[in-house]
C-alpha cells in the first residue's frame, strides 16, 4: 500500500521521524501544503517564507534520489485543508499518512481534525515527535507536573541525556515503484510572489544558503571554529560567536538530535560535557527545548495570553509614534536601533541585542511585548512561535522564569559591555561611524552634534524605568 510523507517545518531528508516511518513501506508520495493565507494570520516573515520555498526546491530535487515525487498543494487556511487530503489519498488508494507533530494550537486543531476525517474512511494519519529532544508532556516535576522554570527542566533533561542521547534515524531506502502520476502543475512550487508576497531581494536571499549540507557544515565549522570560545563570545554581537543555525533548525533543515549528536561527536555519542563552551551551547538548545514544552503545557501562550495572568492587567502606553521609531531603528539609543536594523536588513538580529531590544520596548516604552513579538515575527527569518513568544515573555516579565520587573537593562551600559568598541553600532547606525568609541553608545549626552541625520533618544532612561517598576508594583 502507498504511504504518504506531509512535510511540514521539517524540510529534510536525513534524520526525520515521519519520513523514515513513511518510506518503510513499498510505495512513498511526498506532499507539502502551501498555505498562504494561515501564514498572514500568523504573522510568519516573507522572508521566512522565501527561505522555506528555496528550501523546498532543493528538498523536492533530493526527494527524486530517493523515488518520492513531491507533490505541491496551495490550500490557503488549515481549515480547509481535511477534505483536499482525503481526496488525495483516495486518488492514490493511500491508508496511511505520515507526519510530524507541530505544537501550536491551530497546528495541533488542523491536525486532530484531518485525523478525524480520514479515520471514517479508516485511512491513518500518523504523527511523530521530532521537533524536539524529548517527546512534549514527557518531561515531568515529582509531582507529574510540567516545570515552569528553566533550571529544574534542564537539570531533568542532562539526567536523561545521562541514560541516553536520542539517536538519528537511519538513512532511508530508494523506493522500488513509483505507481503516482503527477501532472507537471502538482509538482510547481510557486514563488513567493505568486502566493502574494513581494519578492526578497537577491542579497538578502544570498544571506541564507539553503540545503541541509549547507547547514550540517555550518555546524561543524561552529563546532570546530567557535564552540571553544562559544561561552566567552556568544555575547557580543560583533563577533561571529553563535551558530547562526536558527533558521535552520526553525524550518527543520537541520534536526536537533543531529545538533546533539554533532556536540558529542567526539565523546563517540555519550553525554560528557568537556568543557564550558559545549555545556553552554547545550543549554541554549535546552532553551529552545524548554519553550517548545511550554507551548505544548500551556497552551494560553498562543493565544496572545501572558503566562504570568497578572500580568494581563499591566497599563501598557499606548504610543504609536514610539513603536514605530523602535520598529526602523530610530529611537536614539544606538544599540537598540543597530539591532532593529539588523533585522530588517538580514532577517537576524544577534540573541543579546534581541533582549536588549524588547526590555527597551516593553520597559523604557512600556509598550505591550505582543507588539513587539508580532514585529519580530513578522521580520525574523527564524521566528518561532514558542522561541519567540518565550523570549518576549522573558523580556517583559509577565512569563515563565521571566526577568524580574525590577531588573531592567540599561541599554546604554548592554552596548558598552558587550559593543565596546561600537564596532556593531558602526555596522549598522552607519549615522555615528566616526564616532569614537566612548560616545558612540550615547552620542548626545557625550558631546555628538546634532545634523548628522541620527535621532535624539525618544525616551528619558531613567525616569522611564522608573514608570515600568511603578506599573508592574501596581499589580500588587
Ligand atoms: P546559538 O547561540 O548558536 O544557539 C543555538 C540554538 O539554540 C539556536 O539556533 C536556537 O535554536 C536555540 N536557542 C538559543 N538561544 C535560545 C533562546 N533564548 N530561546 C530559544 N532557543 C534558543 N529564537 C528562535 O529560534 N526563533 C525566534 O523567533 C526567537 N525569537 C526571540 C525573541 C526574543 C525577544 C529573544 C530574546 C530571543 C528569541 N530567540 C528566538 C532566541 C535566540 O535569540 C535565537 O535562537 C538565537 O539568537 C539564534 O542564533 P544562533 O542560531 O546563532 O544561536
Amino acid at each position: 500500500m502507498p504511504t504518504l510523507i506531509w512535510f511540514r517545518q521539517d524540510l529534510r531528508i536525513s534524520d526525520h521521524a515521519a519520513l523514515w516511518h513513511a518510506s518503510r513501506h513499498s510505495a512513498c508520495l511526498a506532499l507539502v501544503i502551501l498555505s498562504p493565507q494561515q501564514w498572514q494570520q500568523h504573522d510568519d516573515a516573507p522572508i521566512k517564507l522565501d527561505f522555506y520555498l528555496r528550501q523546498l526546491r532543493e528538498l523536492q530535487q533530493q526527494l527524486q534520489h530517493y523515488n518520492i515525487p513531491l507533490m505541491v498543494q496551495v490550500v490557503p487556511l488549515w481549515q480547509e485543508i481535511a477534505p483536499v487530503l482525503l481526496e488525495l489519498c483516495q486518488r492514490f488508494q493511500i491508508q496511511q499518512v505520515h507526519a510530524n507533530v507541530e505544537l501550536g494550537i491551530h497546528e495541533l486543531q488542523r491536525d486532530k481534525h484531518c485525523q478525524d476525517v480520514l479515520a471514517q474512511v479508516k485511512i491513518q494519519l500518523e504523527l511523530y515527535q521530532d521537533r524536539t529532544l524529548f517527546p512534549v508532556g514527557s518531561i515531568r516535576n515529582q509531582s507529574g507536573q510540567p516545570y515552569q522554570v528553566f533550571t529544574p527542566f534542564k537539570k531533568n533533561c542532562y539526567e536523561r541525556l545521562n541514560l541516553q542521547l536520542p539517536a538519528c534515524y537511519p538513512e532511508i531506502a530508494i523506493q522500488t515503484s513509483v505507481p503516482f502520476e503527477l501532472t507537471p502543475q502538482e509538482q510547481q512550487i510557486p514563488e513567493l510572489h505568486e502566493l502574494g508576497y513581494d519578492a526578497i531581494p537577491t542579497e538578502q536571499q544570498q544571506l541564507w544558503t539553503i540545503g541541509e549540507s549547507h547547514a550540517q557544515q555550518q555546524l561543524d565549522d561552529f563546532l570546530e571554529d567557535a564552540l571553544a570560545d562559544y561561552k566567552q563570545q556568544r555575547d557580543f554581537p560583533a563577533q561571529a560567536g553563535t551558530s547562526q543555525l536558527s533558521a535552520y533548525l526553525n524550518i527543520g533543515i537541520l534536526s536537533i538530535r543531529q545538533c546533539v549528536q554533532a556536540l558529542f561527536r567526539l565523546q563517540q555519542g555519550q553525554f560528557l560535557l568537556t568543557d564550558e563552551g559545549q555545556q553552554t551551547w547545550l543549554d541554549e538548545l535546552l532553551w529552545r527545548e524548554f519553550y517548545q514544552h511550554i507551548l505544548f503545557d500551556y497552551p494560553q501562550v498562543s493565544k496572545h495570553l501572558p503566562f504570568q495572568p497578572k500580568t494581563q492587567q499591566l497599563a501598557w502606553r499606548d504610543d504609536p509614534e514610539g513603536l514605530a521609531a523602535w520598529q526602523q531603528g530610530q529611537t536614539g539609543i544606538p544599540i537598540v536601533d543597530a539591532g532593529m536594523r539588523q533585522l530588517l536588513a538580514t532577517g537576524w538580529m544577534h540573541n543579546r541585542v534581541r533582549m536588549i531590544c524588547a526590555m527597551f520596548l516593553t520597559k523604557n516604552l512600556l509598550i505591550d511585548w505582543r507588539k513587539g513579538e508580532q514585529w519580530f515575527m513578522q521580520h525574523l527569518i527564524d521566528g518561532d512561535l514558542a522561541a519567540n513568544n518565550g523570549g518576549w515573555q522573558w523580556s517583559a516579565s509577565t512569563g515563565t522564569d521571566a526577568a524580574p520587573y525590577f531588573r531592567i537593562f540599561n541599554p546604554i551600559s548592554q552596548s558598552e559591555k558587550f559593543d565596546p568598541n561600537g564596532d556593531y553600532i558602526r555596522r549598522w547606525v552607519p549615522e555615528l561611524k566616526s564616532l569614537d568609541d566612548k560616545t558612540i553608545h550615547e552620542p548626545y549626552a557625550k558631546g555628538y552634534k546634532a545634523g548628522l541625520g541620527y535621532p535624539k533618544a525618544i525616551v528619558d532612561l531613567k525616569s522611564s524605568r522608573v514608570r515600568a517598576i511603578e506599573a508592574f508594583k501596581a499589580l500588587g
